[in-house]
């Protein structure tokens, strides 16, 4: 194994908080390489902008925009299928949201890995958090540690690791970790469901409002009229 190679990461960005603090840590520790996902989330044009103007600020130069079919075609979430409207947030519980997008990380990690694969990287990052988020499986620390398992025995050497740098971490504790890293929150787009200023009423929107008031930092994107709703 070449030195240089394992210092080589690819980062999966979706242009949102989470992924932007991650990308900001890769980019710091390692020779970072950058892929967005468009699998016809009704946001993607507006998430791609993100994800340009973020990998600008941060330097990173190896990008790669792939278009994913299946997850659309297939549906069955409020996040690619018109007929199921996003909802506004509620207190997170037993049951998953409708704005779930069934075993949609699995397709992303794919990609990623594969990606690692030729570049030659080491690690794929991915800005999955378990703790106050919506409760999607897809970012259970247990389903992380199963996937590194079919990395390592799927790809030619075996040494491909995902990193999951957040996925303990509240999110006023990414908003802090992405104020120390200089992380450039004015840039991204969390919103479930608009493009030209964020609602504010998703869970998106709702947790990281949250977070950024918990911090007492004001948060650097634009919201929606919210008269009587803050
Ligand atoms: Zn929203």
């Amino acid at each position: 194994m070449r030195v240089k190679d394992a210092q080589r990461a690819v980062v999966l960005l979706s242009g949102g908080m989470d992924s932007c603090v991650c990308a900001a840590l890769a980019a710091r520790d390692y020779e970072a390489a950058a892929v967005h996902i468009s699998y016809g989330q009704r946001t993607e044009g507006r998430e791609r902008r993100a994800f340009f103007a973020i990998c600008d600020r941060l330097g990173i130069e190896n990008r790669l925009l792939v278009r994913n079919e299946a997850l659309a075609a297939i549906g069955g979430s409020a996040l690619t299928d018109a007929d199921i409207a996003v909802p506004e947030s509620h207190p997170i519980g037993d049951d998953i949201p409708v704005t779930y997008v069934p075993f949609r990380n699995a397709h992303f990690l794919a990609v990623a890995v594969s990606w690692a694969e030729v570049l030659g990287a080491g690690k794929v990052f991915i800005g999955a958090v378990e703790p106050d988020s919506s409760g999607y499986p897809d970012c259970r620390p247990a389903y992380y540690e199963a996937y590194n398992q079919v990395v390592k025995t799927g790809t030619k050497e075996g040494r491909i690791e995902i990193a999951t740098p957040l996925i303990h971490l509240r999110k006023v504790e990414i908003v802090r970790l992405g104020l120390e890293l200089g992380a450039p929150f004015d840039l991204t787009w969390s919103c479930y469901s608009r493009e030209d200023s964020a609602c504010g009423l998703c869970d998106s929107c709702v947790l990281r409002r949250r977070a950024f008031r918990e911090v007492g930092s004001s948060d650097p994107i634009p919201y929606a009229a919210l008269a009587g709703r803050v």
